[in-house]
């Protein structure tokens, strides 16, 4: 079984009743709902204002992957929290990065990079696949549809990825670098654009299926431990 940890702010589905009104269940909820639909995950959740920020030592040994939206409080996470979630990406625990989680701590310090770009609300996305022989392509149309989503555009400062899955186009005139994969140390990392939270897309069966075939791609079967300092020999 895979285990998998669905991490949330959980802010603008609690003070905003027009997004309350899109996720009554929290976009933690939403994500649960798609994901357990498999039978070899096992899915929890977890949000910022819970104990150890729902991120504790124990929570994160027994996560295999982690999905991360965030976006009002990226601040408030803390450094310690962060270096937590680090440490066990570089042990190889996966990570799945969600659309305003580009700006979180934890990516941007995995990035080692400000990972900037552009940003404008309402527009219309195509998602375009352009590495179909990936395995998070699997099973996934050439071009997904999104009326309804934020514009992201490039350039996006991020690292030279190790793969570029999807590519958005944008009707306002934009494109973006919307699915990208990174190794940090033993862990795998993929960067997920759509998933604003104006825009309900997570239970668009093909945006699912990207999900669940990130998460089989980002487990890893073993977890080392990294070293805790240089070695004499
Ligand atoms: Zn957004």
């Amino acid at each position: 079984m895979i285990k998998v940890t669905v991490w949330n702010e959980y802010e603008h589905e609690r003070t905003i009743p027009a997004i309350r009104d899109i996720y009554p269940e929290g976009i933690h909820g939403a994500l649960k709902t798609v994901l357990s639909e498999e039978t070899d995950m096992i899915v929890r959740c977890a949000t910022l204002d819970e104990p150890d920020q729902g991120l504790s030592e124990e929570v994160l040994q027994d996560t295999d992957v982690l999905i991360w939206w965030s976006h009002a409080r990226q601040d408030d996470v803390t450094d310690e929290t962060v270096m937590r979630v680090i440490r066990h990406v570089h042990s190889g625990m996966g990570l799945i990065a969600l659309h305003s989680a580009h700006f979180s701590k934890v990516f941007r310090r995995l990035m080692g990079t400000p990972c900037t770009l552009g940003w404008r609300h309402g527009d219309h996305e195509k998602l375009f696949c352009v590495n179909p022989s990936h395995p998070i392509a699997e099973g996934v149309p050439l071009c997904i549809d999104l009326p309804e989503e934020e514009m992201y555009s490039e350039p996006f400062s991020i690292p030279k990825p190790d793969e570029i899955v999807f590519i958005g186009w944008f009707e306002g005139g934009a494109v973006f670098r919307s699915g990208c994969t990174f190794t940090r140390g033993y862990g795998r990392i993929f960067y997920f654009q759509p998933g604003h939270e104006e825009c309900r897309v997570y239970d668009d069966p093909a945006i699912g299926r990207i999900l669940k075939n990130a998460v089989r791609w980002a487990m890893q079967h073993t977890r080392l431990s990294e070293p805790e300092d240089n070695v004499a020999l």
